[in-house]
């Protein structure tokens, strides 16, 4: 069968080498619109000049998201062999340990596509119609390289819907959710089937590191701790006390579990991160160290008002239980706030208390997160800490 081409008459982002095309950049005529949602396509300009190969959605405003800059390359078994190959390399280099984001969608080239990697057990995340589409190839490529023992698939994000996906979790190949992380140094127990996203956030590794080398001897309070990721490295970098605060009853009992089996204690707390501030503010406690680690408060462009105030909010509240001379970090794993006003709102919820504070460390994502150079999409992940006086 052969391959349908998009034409761009435009094509301003895929001049410019982005990996997305959008709907209103592409000829949406008919024989566009007849084209099956997911398809492999040639996208080329109306001068004929190749743009390169991709996957195509008619119904998403992402018409075309690229997999490659060349027109007509197979995207098969060793398309995506390679591409993993690659990606794998890169983790290699940088860990000691196969514990990583394997494969990072567009940062590494694999558009809808997200693996993490717990040693001989992968989740595998789609996002997208076309990568739907490649899944057994994906599959079979994981075998020829990786050969993992289990494969779990996470279909379970709602924003599948929009591609017109079905939502699932299923195991792929053979057996065992249940798994040891190792990460810097710490076990940490996960339910890769019913955790959240793919069972583990790897993406605040090297922003955990950096708590945990200043958690000794200190007090710790870890909002939205999940399963404990920063909340039990610290204990184990010798903090005095651990608070882990969340709402999710079974990621806190992970997190007492990760705790026991690094020989550690903390103390879990089910609450609502903003009345729990709102209480200790009142209780006047304070911690050395306060961490919060919310869920997007941005989760689309016209959220941006009310979550930008949301993560004003939190810093003020975290403000007011950082002790004196204590650190307070912020996070936001929302694209759609860019890294500017997301410092502006954090430095005004300070502000509002009082304080001073100095910001000491400006991060994103580990390394196994890479972006895509023309996507400033794919760095989401904006972590902040303040020395607060
Ligand atoms: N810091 C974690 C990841 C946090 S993910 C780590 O290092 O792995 C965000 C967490 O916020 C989830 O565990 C979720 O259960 C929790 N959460 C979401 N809304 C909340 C709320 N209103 N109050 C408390 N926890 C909340």
């Amino acid at each position: 069968m052969s391959r349908k081409t998009i034409v761009l008459p435009k094509g301003r982002r895929a001049r410019i080498g982005s990996p997305w095309i959008f709907s209103n950049e592409i000829r949406m005529d008919e024989a566009a619109k007849s084209i099956a949602p997911g398809s492999v396509v040639n996208v080329r300009g109306d001068d004929g000049r190749a743009f390169g190969t991709g996957y195509f959605n008619p119904k998403s405003l992402i018409a075309v998201r690229l997999l490659s800059s060349e027109c007509d390359v197979p995207v098969d078994r060793d398309f995506f062999g390679t591409r993993i190959v690659r990606a794998l390399a890169l983790r290699d280099a940088l860990y000691d340990k196969p514990f990583y984001r394997l494969c990072h969608a567009e940062g590494d080239d694999v558009p809808g596509l997200v693996i993490d990697r717990f040693d001989d057990v992968l989740t595998v995340q789609i996002g997208t119609a076309g990568m739907e589409k490649q899944l057994d190839t994906i599959l079979a490529a994981l075998d020829a390289t990786l050969k993992p023992k289990t494969v779990i698939l996470r279909n379970d994000a709602p924003s599948r819907a929009l591609e017109g996906l079905e939502i699932y979790v299923r195991t792929a190949k053979g057996e065992g959710a249940r798994i040891a992380v190792v990460e810097n140094g710490a076990r940490y127990i996960a339910d890769l089937a019913v955790g959240q996203k793919t069972g583990w956030y790897y993406d605040q590794r090297d922003n955990r590191a950096f708590i945990a080398s200043l958690a000794k001897g200190k007090s710790v309070l870890d909002a939205y701790s999940y399963s404990g990721g920063f909340g039990v490295l610290a204990a184990k970098a010798g903090a005095t006390e651990v608070i882990c605060l969340d709402s999710s009853a079974p990621a806190l009992a992970l997190a007492e579990e990760s705790a026991k089996a690094n020989g550690v204690k903390i103390t879990p707390v089910k609450a609502d991160v903003f009345e729990e501030l709102e209480r200790l503010t009142g209780a006047q406690e304070t911690f050395d160290i306060v961490v919060t680690d919310p869920p997007p408060f941005v989760k689309s462009k016209k959220d941006l008002e009310p979550g930008a105030k949301a993560y004003r909010k939190l810093a003020k509240l975290g403000a007011q239980v950082t002790a004196p001379r204590g650190l307070l970090k912020i996070a936001s794993c929302s694209h759609n706030i860019p890294p500017e006003r997301f410092a502006a709102e954090c430095a005004a919820g300070i502000a509002r208390t009082g304080r001073t504070a100095r910001l000491i460390r400006q991060a994103g994502a580990g390394t196994d997160h890479p972006v895509h150079p023309l996507l400033p999409e794919s760095a989401y992940l904006k972590a902040l800490v303040y020395a607060l006086d």
